[in-house]
């Protein structure tokens, strides 16, 4: 459940505190990581739940530190949008997920997402640099969708004029840790939505009633909008199980697969994960 909004907050004062003395260390070494090509981008695969086959993969981005190993986005993502460094950052990914993308253009029907921060989205020559990075790719829009959260809209009047040029080029738009934000539903409805991604913490709450009635209300306001629902975090048969019944398109999780290099992005669900 460290995926919500408050947790989260939480989770950075912490850390932030205890590692205060490392904050500008880390600042200085991102910086490097970009110029040193430190950065790396893996892949998790998300299934679809009536052909059990993969439908989409979502992009994450790591950091091989020099001296810490292996960094996950946590450490890092707040640190580069406090910095600007984000900027790079997110270019980098999408360039390398747009390139990855195009070697996976004979799989079909599979969409790359790409996770986007607010400060990607209140840039408004975004949608135009990513038209262009499309084109010199030559990958079909289509084939490429972008993650956002609620916050991201939320603080933003002309976000969803930046969403709607996004959209117009062809590229999907999801909403990201669905349910943690602060968005209202009025609001939701004025974007455009191709899918909504269930937060973990909701398939964590799975197999209590309380749970179970938030995802039924995820899905039927999802098929109000014409939204695909994915829920991710899925780490147990008996949730995948529930998500199925509940009417869910299609799901991610350890349980299924997790992010890894994208020469060994698995097509079918395990056979663990078959229900
Ligand atoms: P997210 O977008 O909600 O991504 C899902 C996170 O859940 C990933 O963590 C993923 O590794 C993890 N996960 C997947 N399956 C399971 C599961 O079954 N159980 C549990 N407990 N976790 C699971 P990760 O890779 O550490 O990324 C954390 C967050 O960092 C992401 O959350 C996203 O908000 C951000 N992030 C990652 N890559 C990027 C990026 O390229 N750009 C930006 N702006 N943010 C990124
Ligand atoms: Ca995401
Ligand atoms: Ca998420
Ligand atoms: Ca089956």
């Amino acid at each position: 459940a460290k995926d919500t909004g408050r947790e989260r907050a939480v989770w950075f004062d912490e850390q932030m505190h205890v590692e205060s003395v490392h904050r500008v260390e880390i600042e200085n070494d991102l910086r490097h990581a970009l110029d040193r090509d430190e950065l790396l981008v893996e892949y998790q695969p998300a299934f679809d739940l009536r052909v059990e086959q993969i439908c989409h993969v979502e992009a994450l981005v790591r950091w091989r530190h020099p001296a810490r190993g292996l960094v996950g986005p946590q450490e890092f993502i707040p640190v580069a949008e406090e910095t600007g460094l984000i900027h790079r950052i997110g270019e980098l990914v999408l360039a390398r997920a747009i390139e990855q993308a195009d070697r996976w253009a004979h799989i079909a029907e599979l969409r790359v997402w790409v996770n986007v921060s607010p400060q990607q989205l209140v840039d408004r020559e975004f949608p135009a640099r990513l038209a262009a990075q499309l084109d010199r790719a030559g990958l079909p829009a289509h084939r490429l969708g972008i993650e956002v959260t609620e916050s991201a809209l939320a603080g933003c009047s002309w976000a969803g004029e930046v969403l709607e040029r996004i959209h117009d080029l062809g590229v999907a738009i999801a909403i990201d840790d669905f349910g943690t934000g602060y968005s209202s539903l009025a609001r939701l409805s004025e974007f455009p939505v191709d899918v909504i991604k269930v937060d973990k913490s909701f398939v964590h709450d799975l197999g209590t009633a309380r749970g179970e009635a938030l995802v039924a209300g995820i899905v039927t306001l999802a098929r109000a909008i014409e939204a695909h629902v994915i829920a991710e975090g899925v780490e147990t048969l008996p949730q995948l199980t529930a998500l199925s019944a509940l009417g869910v398109d299609s799901a991610s999780g350890y349980l299924l697969a997790r992010p890894s290099a994208p020469e060994h992005l698995p097509m079918t669900l395990p056979a663990e994960a078959s229900f």
